[in-house]
């Protein structure tokens, strides 16, 4: 069976999809949230990544179940197939409010925008079979409408692109300073500042996640997790490393 079982409990389950995208392509991982024989997809991705995931996802639940569609932001390695998935099943996918409008540039037919639900700057809950999870503001981190989404029966972060890391040769990270390397270019040129980090740091220690699994790379668990906060929450990104003459990035 395909896919890499997160979590499975009590009717409850997680799969993470990490093997889809093209060479060509940056790595994404797409997560399946199984939940009272429904379903949550995160993040599908793009075309290329459509059929397999569909048959993929089918091994642990039939693609009619997906209820909801998560989109944590605009990008098209997010977002390029939700044509394809609002088609092929009767689900409803949340992605900020601010991005509505540019979902028909990927393709998104008229008739199907109206299951398209947009969320609010604040986040909110989000209810599927009596598991309440939470969507949670992310904003720039990196998009200006970027939202999160917290499973409170695994302990499961899902955080888009914080915590993203490329080319690292495994699925968890074990070696917290060997992992750096992999995520810290990305984070210092794609997160917008070191005060959005702190904020978003202080609203995840709050919440204690168990699992940290972002949409590239590899996945936090137990004391990597803390790991992960601390170095973030001192990372200087973005904006701060603005000056007169540009950005400076090494
Ligand atoms: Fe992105």
């Amino acid at each position: 069976m395909s896919g890499i079982v997160l979590y499975e409990k009590e009717g409850h389950k997680v799969v993470l999809f990490e093997e889809l995208t093209p060479a060509s392509a940056v790595q994404a991982n797409q997560y399946l949230i199984v939940h009272a024989g429904e379903g949550i997809l995160l993040d599908p991705g793009g075309h290329k990544v459509f059929s397999q995931l569909k048959r993929d996802v089918s091994a642990h639940l039939p693609p009619s179940k997906i209820r909801y569609i998560f989109l944590s932001h605009q990008d098209p390695d997010v977002v390029a197939s939700i044509n394809g998935w609002l088609l092929t099943t009767q689900a409803e996918a949340l992605i900020s409010k601010l991005w509505v409008r540019f979902l028909p540039h990927f393709g998104l037919d008229s008739k199907l925008e109206g299951r398209v639900v947009p969320l609010d700057d604040e986040g909110g809950e989000l209810e599927l079979g009596g598991c309440r999870f939470k969507i949670l503001p992310a904003h720039f981190l990196h998009s200006p409408g970027n939202f999160q989404l917290y499973d409170p029966c695994s302990g499961i972060l899902f955080s888009g692109d914080v915590g993203a890391s490329l080319g690292q040769p495994y699925f968890f990270v074990e070696n917290f300073e060997e992992h750096v390397k992999y995520m810290e270019a990305f984070h210092r040129r794609y997160m917008a500042s070191r005060k959005a980090c702190r904020l978003w740091v202080k609203m995840v220690r709050e919440l204690k996640p168990r699992v940290i699994a972002p949409q590239h790379g590899a996945v936090f668990k137990d004391e990597m997790v803390e790991r992960f906060l601390d170095w973030l929450e001192g990372l200087e990104c973005g904006v701060d490393l603005m000056t007169e003459t540009g950005f400076t990035i090494s």
